[in-house]
């Protein structure tokens, strides 16, 4: 039986065209050592029955990953009879990045341009013809989620025959390359071009075979050609396939490239995540919406709800809403929720006449359950935040923007949005250190999140300020508190630091995230899409 594997870029449709070529003869395993899903199925639709192996999503076949390191062995040394290289057609030029790499190998490739019901609707047009002369192997447009084009994808996959590495990289690197490939040839090393190509990339793999060392010392100089190679690939894609795709709605993808170009900005990024951060904590905690307590306090202030006039009744929801100053939404909220535990909790004391019993369960288990459910409100509210924020990307790519400076203390980028929760609330700021994949970053995360003063601590720290200006009579309160918050910071960073030398020591991951590929060029920023590893200190 022959045997083809899907390889591609995260989201490319990997799954949905495994499901749809293997329906219910699936079953997931495990690659041997490695926590990442292999899955195999068997297709039955053709006229012979062929096996399908799901290669992990991967953006380069560079050792930087398991999951690339999975993709790229089993590509090399797994003898599959052919690769099915999945494409994801609205994002044409990102995917072709990993196919100038598979192409490099000696194994017989057919490209699925899949997600063509997207472009259709999107207006634009690929020209499939032009593409596969270009790349040489048969492209085939699909739509997986669809079912459209996959019979003829696998009919063709059936008639791959054998072929040669071919390389989309210019003249510039040919003699090395041959040399290399002549070196790898030699050693009886199949797919020698690939091997040639990772070795002047200084691929770390390459250099465990015997005498790599010496032949990459001697073919390259030391000289470092992983980041002009990248180039390369990116220059041979943006020049042979911007064309081959005709934009329909270019409109919509410049203005986010816009609006990306501005959140990720070298100097700007950072002042505009703090005014939108304070922004989210003013819609939330505030309690002077609007400032204009805040203003009137210069004039003598505004009066408080209970020096309004009002019936008891008018009263109690005015001050839902008012006292001395506007609320902000998340305080309202917060409010009407409280006044009507205040309200139930006051019905059924009264409803139940023996004394004890009605103490025992208004005061006791309804009191100590509404306080505890008071906070609620305010909690989800940030929580409707910061996955607004996350779901629209901004998050990922502020913690990109980050990572630079929290790698410093052995943390990455992604670790940035739980503890900035914190300030707000450290339990949904623990339950956002999901999104961290090590598990030594997200135990140390979880452990300096309290050190984050979060909003219910605030009235302690306020407390404790005021109780040292009254008792040394010196200082003041709102410094003083506004100095605590600091000195939890500090001992936040010193904590993860000590964790991550000793009891939590490891290398903190690579930070990887798909963005619009324009963002690496202006903000110089390492980029798993195009390969280029920048330095990050
Ligand atoms: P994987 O990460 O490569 O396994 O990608 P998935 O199979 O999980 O697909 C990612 C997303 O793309 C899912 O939401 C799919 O429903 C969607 N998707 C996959 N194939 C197609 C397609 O042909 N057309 C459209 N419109 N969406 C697709
Ligand atoms: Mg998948």
């Amino acid at each position: 039986m022959k045997t083809f594997a899907l390889a591609g870029n995260p989201n490319c449709g990997k799954t949905t065209l495994f499901n749809a070529l293997t329906g219910s003869t699936a079953h997931v395993g495990n690659w041997p050592g490695v926590t990442v899903d292999k899955r195999e199925g068997i297709y039955k639709g053709g006229a012979e029955h062929v096996s399908i192996v799901d290669l992990p999503g991967i953006y380069s076949l560079s050792p930087y990953t398991p999951e690339e390191v999975i993709s790229r062995n089993y590509i090399l040394d797994g003898k599959p009879d052919g690769i099915i290289n999945i494409i994801d057609a609205t994002n044409l030029e990102r995917n072709l990045y990993l196919t100038t790499q598979i192409l490099e190998t000696d194994v017989p490739v057919i490209v699925a341009l899949n997600m063509m019901d997207e472009v259709e609707k999107s207006g634009d047009k690929i020209d499939v013809k032009t593409l596969e002369v270009e790349l040489g192997v048969p492209v085939v447009a699909i739509s997986a989620l669809k079912g459209t084009g996959i019979k003829e994808l696998m009919k063709r996959a059936a008639a791959l025959t054998e072929r040669e590495g071919k390389s989309v990289l210019s003249g510039a690197f040919d003699g090395k390359i041959t040399e290399a490939k002549e070196f790898f040839a030699g050693a009886g090393i199949s797919s020698p071009l690939f091997h040639a190509v990772k070795l002047l990339e200084n691929d770390e793999l390459e250099l465990e075979h015997k005498g790599a060392k010496e032949a990459q010392a001697r073919i390259t100089a030391g000289e470092d050609m992983e980041a002009a190679i990248a180039d390369e690939r990116y220059k041979y894609i943006s020049s042979h396939f911007s064309s081959s795709k005709q934009k329909g709605k270019r409109e919509a993808v410049t203005k986010s490239d816009k609006i990306d170009k501005v959140l990720t900005h070298r100097v700007w990024a950072i002042p505009i995540f703090i005014v939108i951060l304070f922004a989210i904590f003013h819609v939330t905690f505030s309690e002077d919406f609007l400032y204009i307590g805040a203003w009137a306090s210069l004039g003598g202030g505004l009066p408080a709800v209970d020096k309004l006039g009002l019936s008891e009744g008018m009263e109690t929801f005015v001050g839902i809403f008012y006292d001395g100053a506007v609320f902000s939404p998340g305080v309202i909220l917060a409010n009407a929720f409280n006044t009507l535990f205040e309200f139930i909790q006051g019905a059924v004391g009264e409803a139940i006449s023996t004394e004890w019993l009605s103490g025992l369960v208004a005061d006791g288990v309804l009191g100590g359950l509404f306080a505890v459910l008071g906070f609620l409100p305010q909690i989800l509210m940030l929580f409707m935040w910061f996955s607004i924020l996350e779901d629209s990307g901004y998050m990922a790519r502020i913690a990109f923007v980050l990572d630079r400076i929290f790698r410093r203390f052995g943390l990455s980028g992604r670790s940035f949005m739980p503890m900035i929760m914190g300030f707000g609330c450290s339990v949904p700021a623990m339950v956002n250190t999901r999104t961290l994949a090590d598990e030594k970053e997200r135990i140390a995360t979880v452990r300096v999140i309290p050190f984050f003063s979060c909003g219910a601590k605030l009235p302690i720290l306020t407390a404790i300020a005021g109780g040292i200006v009254q008792f040394f009579g010196i200082g003041n309160a709102d410094l003083i508190t506004y100095g605590m918050y600091l000195l939890g910071i500090c001992t936040a960073i010193i904590c993860v630091l000590l964790m991550r030398n000793t009891s939590l020591k490891g290398e903190t991951p690579p930070f990887i995230m798909d963005f619009p590929h324009t963002i690496c060029r202006a903000s110089k920023i390492s980029c798993f899409t195009c390969g280029i590893r920048r330095s990050t200190s």
